[in-house]
């Protein structure tokens, strides 16, 4: 194909084919040779569907989007537009042909000068191309109409909404990693940017002053206190080592954080022994030296109330189902959870209620049990009550199997009144709190408001399962924080609490990739409702080793090879350190050169219930800010799998979980 035909092709397939309209962008991308902006070498692939190499690691963006900035940019006859990122001078000269002038800024000198020749060879006479720090802007040529970025930044730079004119256009990728974007649309009125994303988008980085720093131009500032030092030597000079979590004194390290009203522990998978025993060990000392007296965990509020009878020497409920038989099992029911209920079990034997430690379920997967529990406890306090919530929670009977479906089913108008019939629910029971509780004492009233609010919530969950995984996910993370917040207030003003939850969980999303399509998470609800300062947040990870996962939801247990962790990865550096076991404080002052060079972006291991180690890069790696998603870091370089346990429907014999459930 000759190069006028693969310019034709490129404006019907790639633009118009996708839904790009606006005549004059498409009459600019016609008119602007692509060809003339690329390395000779590649003038063929000019109007390929890529973005190209233009030398010194840069590149010139896809046709594509060039042509989706520049048509959401809304540049006029009469505009005067500023580039950041001249590369190789081809979107400015894109935006030239519908702009009056235009200012395009490249910190390269050697791409500016290339640039300049082939857009004063081409007679783009209103383009000026300058050298210099475009995330100051150029002051000299403002206010502009339209503000354009090639490179992705963390955040739009304070001067360019200064120099943006009133009713301005501002495009640009923001991300807080430097390797993914998200296109932004700001629009100024007066001092208000009215901002609209545009899809996510892969740029190089902004490189400067109100941009990312450049790591390989600025190792001087890279210091932890000695001659130069690499990142792994600065994580052994600042990590505490760890005696193995059964030793006695692993639990007192982190007696300096007992003040906390609550110790947040995360774990880099759902099937690695250290990281149950690590937890089960600091929440011993806690509870032991402390005074700690609630565990809240990552399992579902109905099986983790009958482990916590279980722990207070109390026989199941009548209407509780054997807990933890539903996928994944292993999850709770293994020999290290066994181990510390039986622990918990025999430290609250003798004591009385008020001064036992309790077992809390966060998550929500229980609508069926939930909806049990609730008429269960009906029946007993006001079966009058009783008849009208099974008549309630009668909409939601048909998918307590299977709720997953009801999101799509509950797409129709008539579920609606589903909706309102647990919310009614949910607050008949909450109006009668007194009475109730009179009845059968605060414990079993605070479970069956726990359980009608998992209705309500599950509710509304797997209808917003059906519209995307963020809203559900944050309503699931919503409810976990809701949960812990009533237990806390059930028992009392200065209630401390330790939770146990995944990484994803506990970690604080703003400092994730995940946070960055909006998601959050409960260790951020915490910091938000309770102040940072309140909460201590404690993420786990490993380099290698064994875990139990499954291949798929629903799949059976496997003991998988923890593949080592990736050369780009917060768990190489840590791997590199070669200390087996430690804790690292990543709060704010405590090793600040370390926490300044750990804090850009590098990606981290999530492993949960599924591990795909064969596409573990797409399925497991995020990219995040290790030291704000964390307060601190336990490294187990080398972890073994959980030994699972059988699900007995009774319980005779030593090897059931625990004996009896
Ligand atoms: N619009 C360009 C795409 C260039 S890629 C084209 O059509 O070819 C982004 C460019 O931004 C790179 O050349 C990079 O050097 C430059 N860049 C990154 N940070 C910058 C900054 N702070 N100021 C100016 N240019 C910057």
């Amino acid at each position: 194909m000759n190069l006028e035909s693969a310019r034709q092709d490129m404006l019907d397939r790639q633009l118009a084919g996708r839904g790009l309209r606006d005549p004059a962008v498409l009459e600019a991308m016609r008119r602007v040779p692509r060809e003339a902006f690329v390395p000779a070498a590649l003038r063929a692939s000019a109007y390929d569907d890529t973005a190209l190499p233009i030398g010194e690691g840069q590149t010139l963006s896809q046709p594509w989007i060039v042509a989706l900035m520049i048509e959401a940019a809304g540049i006029r006859p009469g505009d005067r537009v500023l580039e950041i990122g001249t590369g190789s001078g081809y979107a400015a000269a894109v935006a030239a042909a519908l702009a009056t002038r235009v200012d395009t800024v490249e910190r390269r000198p050697a791409l500016a000068a290339r640039a300049r020749a082939t857009l004063e060879r081409l007679g783009c006479g209103n383009v000026r191309v300058h050298v210099g720090d475009g995330t100051l802007g150029w002051p000299d040529g403002a206010p502009y109409d339209v503000i354009l970025a090639a490179a992705g930044g963390p955040d739009v730079p304070a001067p360019w909404r200064a120099q943006l004119a009133q009713g301005g256009r501002l495009v640009m990728p923001v991300g807080m990693t430097r390797r993914r974007q998200r296109l932004v649309r700001l629009v100024r009125d007066g001092d208000e940017y009215d901002e609209q994303n545009l899809g996510q988008v892969r740029f190089v980085p902004l490189i400067g002053r109100h941009g990312w720093s450049d790591r390989d131009e600025a190792p001087a500032r890279a210091r932890c206190d000695a001659p130069p030092m690499s990142l792994p030597q600065c994580i052994a000079r600042a990590a505490e080592p760890l005696p193995a979590p059964d030793a006695a004194d692993f639990g007192a390290h982190f007696d300096r954080y007992a003040g906390r009203r609550l110790v947040l522990v995360g774990e880099a998978t759902h099937g690695s022994a250290e990281f149950y025993r690590a937890r089960a060990a600091i929440t011993r000392r806690l509870i032991e030296a402390h005074g700690c007296r609630i565990v809240a965990i990552e399992g579902d509020w109905p099986d983790v109330a009958t482990l916590d009878r279980y722990v207070r020497g109390k026989l199941p409920t009548a209407a509780a189902a054997t807990p933890f038989t539903r996928f994944p099992t292993w999850m709770w029911r293994n020999a290290d959870m066994a181990d510390f209920l039986g622990w918990l079990r025999r430290y609250n034997r003798g004591r009385p209620e008020h001064e036992q430690a309790g077992l809390y379920g966060l998550d929500m997967y229980s609508l069926a049990a939930s909806i049990t529990a609730v008429l269960d406890y009906l029946e007993r306090v006001d079966p009058a009550a009783a008849a009208v919530a099974r008549e309630r929670y009668g909409c939601l009977s048909p998918w307590q199997e299977d709720p997953a479906d009801y999101g799509r089913a509950a797409l129709d108008e008539a579920f609606r009144r589903c909706e309102q019939a647990v919310l009614a629910q949910l607050r008949n029971l909450l109006d009668k709190r007194i009475a109730y509780a009179a009845r059968e004492g605060g414990a079993s009233y605070l479970d069956a408001a726990q359980n009608a609010r998992l209705v309500a919530a599950a509710e509304r969950y797997y209808r917003a399962m059906y519209h995307g995984a963020t809203e559900s996910w944050n309503l699931r993370d919503t409810h976990m924080a809701d949960t812990l917040q009533h237990v806390l207030e059930a028992h009392g003003a200065d209630a401390r609490a330790t939770v146990w939850a995944h990484n994803s969980h506990v970690g604080d999303a703003r400092a994730t990739e995940s946070g960055e399509r909006d998601r959050l998470s409960l260790g951020q609800l915490c910091r938000e409702r309770f102040g940072a300062g309140q909460v201590l947040i404690v993420g786990m990870g490993t380099h290698a080793g064994t875990v139990a996962a499954a291949s798929r939801w629903g799949g059976s247990m496997e003991i998988k090879q923890v593949l080592p962790s990736r050369p780009d990865s917060y768990g190489r550096l840590m791997h590199d350190s070669a200390l087996p076991r430690f804790a690292l404080d990543l709060r704010d002052g405590a090793h600040p050169a370390l926490r300044e060079r750990l804090a850009p972006p590098r990606l981290e291991r999530y492993i949960g219930v599924i591990y795909r180690p064969e596409s573990e890069l797409h399925s497991h790696y995020l990219d995040v800010s290790l030291p704000a998603q964390y307060d601190v870091l336990l490294w187990f370089d080398h972890t073994r799998a959980v030994t699972a346990l059988p699900a007995r429907e009774s319980g005779e014999g030593a090897d059931t979980f625990p004996s009896g459930l």
